[in-house]
Formats: structure tokens, C-alpha cells, sequence
């Protein structure tokens, strides 16, 4: 059978070797790290577990889809539940807001806390559906080759200033216009740090993403978010795929413009075609570099997304009014998006993301203990002095969670990693550190991503969050299904 190499078992490197594994290609994975997953970790630590990237799971449907696809039953394997409650909010002016997954519900919260009409939120939703009906087959789920071939330039013009995408405005200003309340104004602008943008410069066409969470749902696996890659890996065993680990490939090996195979410790390894998992920066730069002509110089110059700084803190004791999403607002979201883009450093009040997976899986912490994953955004890795800015932004991220909660939480410490952007990109080779690729910080920076297939290299293949259609858990997914179409057969 014929052979295929993948480059990283980061979520979409798994997908991609077991669907072409199912295809009928004896698959290799050469992974650098010692454990699958890539950003998709796990850290345990003095009795605590953390899952130590994405907490969030929508559109768990496609997970399944790689279970059918074996012709095995997903819930067999793989076991996750919907949220009642999608996350827990809470202001600086003392403001909290439960965000109900049950339409009704959600709708009766904000009309009692806020004197917004059931109205606004309905708009807000009837646009964000549109937006998704629109994007989904033709953009997402598809192959985008980029402006060469599906596409010339003013056929992308066209189709990016469709009205109905809404790219001419900011997602703030669309959000301004569904919204009188600035808290809840705020509530939808987050959703652009979803794929590390920022909301008052992104396109409103980015209000896709609230679609996904509260009307498609948010759920949360059995055995927290590691377990996916556990069954995945187990799923890609099962069919024949063979992992390497702590085994980095150093180069692409080409015969003039066709795929010779891989160098791993020197070795020559052979293989028909090759997919790349690894960042389409460092895929580039590293493993092509003896190949200057070949690199894309525009999208490889594209602003990156944002990155990310986690604290995972164990804590003695457990709180009631916390959920297992939990978010703590900047008083000046504006401020707080113009460091990160601008200044390229961090907000003294910024927004706090909390997540307690102990809250649904009880294993994650010691009896009357809680896992916390402490994550606020930050800008990608530019050099900046991190261990300065880690330090003053520990202390206030403390001062915060502790004024909104009524309760000093520094005592309540007793376990401590830490996550910084040098970190991830040490740790997973991404760019800068950024954790979704490239930023959507323009219009057309949705259409620029790398597309899933080499237009000049034969049987070279690239998945996962820096290339078509972009980061978060779904799209890695959807990148490795274009991949497999892609391959034929
Ligand atoms: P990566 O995870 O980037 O893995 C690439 C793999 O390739 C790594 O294992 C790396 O070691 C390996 N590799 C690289 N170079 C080589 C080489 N030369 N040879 C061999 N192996 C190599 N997404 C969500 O959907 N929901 C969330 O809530 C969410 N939150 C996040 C929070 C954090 C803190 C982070 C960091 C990310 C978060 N994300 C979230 C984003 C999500 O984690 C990523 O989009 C996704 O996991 C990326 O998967 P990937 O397939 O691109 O590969």
C-alpha cells in the first residue's frame, strides 16, 4: 500500500493519519514531544490534573465523524455532554450573568439583569445563523485553494464583500448595532479571542463563532479534554497507524518538486505523500528551508493570533458560585485589546478566563479541592521580557478574581504551573507562540490562510490550526478532512 507520512500528532496531524489510514495508506506519525496531543495537553501535578490548552469543545460531531468513518460507533469510544450552563460571567461592577445554553432561559437572564429586550438577543442570534449557513459549506468544510486556482483576485473581492458576510464593518460596531447594554456588547465581542482576534478590527463576519457555542452547544468530555486525544490515538492505533515519538522530522526530502519522504535523526524515510501538522511557519522555515523558492512570503508574513498566558493553580477549597466556564471582565475592553495589538504587552486589568474541569470530572483534584486553568489573552511572542510581565500580571489577575469573588485567593494556592507564549512555541513549534496561526484581524485574512495542499510541491499536505481554515479544535478537524478529499482515491 502506498505510505504517508504526518509531521506532528497535534489533533489535526491525528485526524489526518487516521482518515488517510482508513483510506488504505500505511500511515506514520513522527512526533517531536514525548506525548500526542500538541497545544492538546495534559499536566498533572501534587494530586491535580489540568488539561492544559483547549477547555472549550463545539461541534464534537466531527470527533464522531472519524469513529464512522472506521466503521466503528463513536459512543463506543468517545463520551461527552452538553452544558446546561455554557459559562458563568462576571463584571467589574459587581453584574453576574449565568449564560444559559436553553434559548429561553438565557433570554429571561438577560431581560432581568439588563433592560435589553428579548428583541436584541433574537437579531443577534438570526445573524450569527445566517453568517454560519453562509460560511459553512462553501468556506469551511471545503478545500480553499487560495487565489490561484478556485478563486481569482476579483472573484475573492466579491465574494468577501458579499453584504451578507458582513466584512465592511468591525464585529463591535455590528455588536454595537444589536445591543444597547455595553455588558452585553462586551459578552459578544469575546467571542473574537476564540480564534485569537481582536474585536475592533476583526470583521463582524467573525460573529459566526457565538452560533457555534450557544445554539450548536458547548460540551465537555467524559474524562476531561484529553481523553479526545486518547480515543483518537487509540482509534488511529486500532487502524494501523504507527506513532513516533520524541522523534522530530528536520527536513522535507524532495526530488525536484515531488515528496521523497522525511529525515528523522538523519534517516531518509520514504514515503508517498507527506502532510505537515507543524505550524506552516516552522514547516517553511525548518523543514523547506533549503527551498527558499518555494515559500509563500505573503502568508508567511500575515500578523499571527494572539497567544495566551495560563496559571494552573490548585486551590484548597472549592467555590459554589463558580461553574466549569467562568469569565472575568475587563472594566476597559478597548484598553485591554490595544495593549495586546498594539502595545504588544499586557493590560493591568485584563479579562480572565477560568476553568475548573474538576467541577464535572471530580478525579481532576484532590477531595474538596479545584483544578483551576487561569488563561488570559496575550500578544504573540515578539521578544517581549515575559517573566516581568508574568509576574505583575499574576498579581492582577489575583487582585481581580479575588475583588469578584469577596475572598483572597492567593492563600488558597498550593499547586502552581505556568504557561507563557515562549512556552508554546517551544513546546508545540508555533510561531510565536500564537495558538490559532494567523490572526482575522482584516477582511481578507479569513481567505489568506495556507491552503490544505501544496500547489507546487506533489504529495505535500498541510493540517491544523496556521493553515486553511484555521485554529480551534473544529477547524484542525476540518483541515484534515480537506486533506484526505484532497489525497483522492
Ligand atoms: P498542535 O497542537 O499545534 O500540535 C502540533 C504538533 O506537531 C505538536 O505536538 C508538535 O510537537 C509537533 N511538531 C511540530 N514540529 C514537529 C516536527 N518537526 N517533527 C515532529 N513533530 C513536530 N481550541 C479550542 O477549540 N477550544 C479551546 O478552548 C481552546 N483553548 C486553547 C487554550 C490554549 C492555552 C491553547 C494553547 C490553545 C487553545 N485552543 C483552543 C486552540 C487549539 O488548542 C489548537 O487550535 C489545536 O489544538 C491545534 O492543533 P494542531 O493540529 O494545529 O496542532
Amino acid at each position: 500500500s502506498k505510505k504517508a507520512i504526518v509531521i506532528g500528532a497535534g489533533i489535526a496531524g491525528i485526524a489526518a493519519a487516521i482518515r488517510l489510514a482508513v483510506k488504505g495508506y500505511a500511515v506514520s506519525v513522527f512526533e517531536a514531544n514525548v506525548t500526542p496531543g500538541g497545544k492538546l495537553a495534559e499536566i498533572k501535578k501534587d494530586g491535580f490534573r489540568f488539561d492544559a490548552g483547549p477547555s472549550l469543545l463545539t461541534l464534537p460531531g466531527y470527533i464522531d465523524e472519524l469513529f464512522a468513518l472506521a466503521g466503528k460507533d463513536p459512543s463506543q469510544y468517545f463520551k461527552y455532554q452538553e452544558l446546561d450552563i455554557i459559562c458563568k460571567y462576571f463584571y467589574e461592577d459587581g453584574t453576574r450573568l449565568t449564560a444559559y445554553a436553553d434559548e429561553a432561559k438565557f433570554i429571561k437572564e438577560i431581560t432581568t439583569i439588563t433592560d435589553e429586550p428579548a428583541a436584541s438577543l433574537k437579531k443577534q442570534r438570526a445573524n450569527s445563523s445566517k453568517i454560519y449557513e453562509l460560511t459553512n459549506p462553501v468556506f469551511l468544510e471545503r478545500g480553499f485553494s487560495g487565489l490561484n486556482s478556485l478563486f481569482n483576485k476579483e472573484a475573492l473581492k466579491a465574494l468577501v464583500n458579499l453584504p451578507k458576510l458582513d466584512t465592511a464593518r468591525t464585529m463591535h460596531r455590528a455588536n454595537q448595532s444589536f445591543f444597547k447594554d455595553k455588558r452585553l456588547v462586551q459578552f459578544y465581542d469575546r467571542y473574537a479571542t476564540y480564534n485569537g482576534s481582536n474585536p475592533y478590527t476583526a470583521p463582524a463576519t467573525l460573529n459566526v463563532v457565538p452560533h457555534l457555542e450557544q445554539q450548536l452547544g458547548a460540551y465537555f468530555p467524559q474524562g476531561g479534554m484529553y481523553s479526545i486525544i486518547n480515543t483518537l490515538v487509540k482509534l488511529a492505533e486500532e487502524l494501523g497507524v504507527k506513532f513516533h515519538y520524541q522523534s522530530p522530522v528536520d527536513e522535507i526530502v524532495l526530488n525536484n518538486k515531488v515528496i521523497l519522504g522525511v529525515k528523522v535523526k538523519g534517516e531518509l524515510i520514504n514515503a508517498d505523500i507527506v502532510v505537515s501538522n507543524m505550524d506552516i511557519w516552522f514547516t517553511y522555515k525548518k523543514l523547506l528551508k533549503d527551498h527558499p523558492k518555494l515559500h509563500p512570503q505573503k502568508t508567511l508574513q500575515q500578523e499571527r493570533s494572539s497567544s495566551a498566558l495560563v496559571f494552573y493553580w490548585g486551590i484548597n477549597t472549592t467555590f459554589n458560585e463558580l461553574d466549569l466556564h467562568n469569565i472575568f471582565f475587563s472594566a476597559h475592553y478597548k484598553a485591554e485589546f490595544d495593549h495586546i495589538w498594539k502595545e504588544k504587552d499586557i493590560y493591568h486589568d485584563p479579562t480572565v478566563y477560568l476553568n475548573i474541569s474538576s467541577k464535572l470530572n471530580p478525579d481532576d483534584a484532590p477531595r474538596g479541592c479545584e483544578n483551576w486553568f487561569v488563561m488570559i489573552n496575550v500578544p504573540a511572542n515578539t521578544g517581549q521580557n515575559w517573566d516581568g510581565l508574568t509576574t505583575q500580571a499574576r498579581k492582577n489577575i489575583l487582585a481581580k478574581l479575588s475583588r469578584l469573588l469577596n475572598r483572597d485567593v492567593t492563600p488558597l494556592i498550593i499547586s502552581e504551573s505556568i504557561l507563557d507564549p515562549r512556552g508554546i512555541e517551544s513546546k508545540t513549534s508555533s510561531y510565536q507562540g500564537s495558538i490559532y496561526g494567523t490572526s482575522s484581524n482584516s477582511k481578507y485574512a479569513a481567505f489568506m490562510r495556507h491552503a490544505n495542499k501544496s500547489g507546487q510541491v506533489k504529495g505535500l499536505y498541510f493540517c491544523g490550526g496556521s493553515v486553511h481554515p484555521g485554529g480551534g479544535i473544529p477547524l484542525c478537524l476540518l483541515s484534515a478532512k480537506i486533506v484526505s478529499q484532497s489525497v483522492g482515491r
